[in-house]
């Protein structure tokens, strides 16, 4: 079992599942007609997760020319990965650019800017 997914991925997928709340919401909130009120709270509602996932869409864009392409060992296809340590996007192989980290366990620690020796050791 590998828990972590790719970054990107990961972000993406969450961009999505935000524009369908955004329209779960703004479905609910048909039930509310006789109330404009909270009809409109939940229009409001469903609008802000919409633009909040165009947000994290135009986010994943800035990431994503950060981001360092490899070729991932593991089934030779070409990922994208973030920051120091990532998973593969296609067979979620454990990557890092680190040498020092090599062989080591996956750990999203890792990727803290502020190093804590303490945590990382645990
Ligand atoms: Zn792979």
């Amino acid at each position: 079992m590998k828990p972590y997914k790719n970054k990107i991925n990961r972000i993406r997928s969450f961009a999505l599942s935000l524009i369908f709340l955004g329209v779960i919401i703004m479905y609910l909130g048909i039930f509310f007609r006789q109330n404009e009120i909270i009809m409109l709270i939940f229009m409001v509602l469903g609008l802000l997760s919409i633009i909040g996932s165009t947000i994290v869409y135009a986010w994943i864009g800035t990431l994503s020319t950060r981001a360092v392409q490899i070729i991932c060992p593991n089934c030779g296809k070409a990922t994208k990965m973030l920051g120091r340590v990532d998973m593969c996007g296609h067979c979620r192989e454990p990557l890092t650019l680190d040498p020092s980290l090599e062989g080591k366990e996956f750990d999203e620690s890792y990727n803290r800017p502020t190093k804590n020796k303490n945590s990382v050791n645990k």
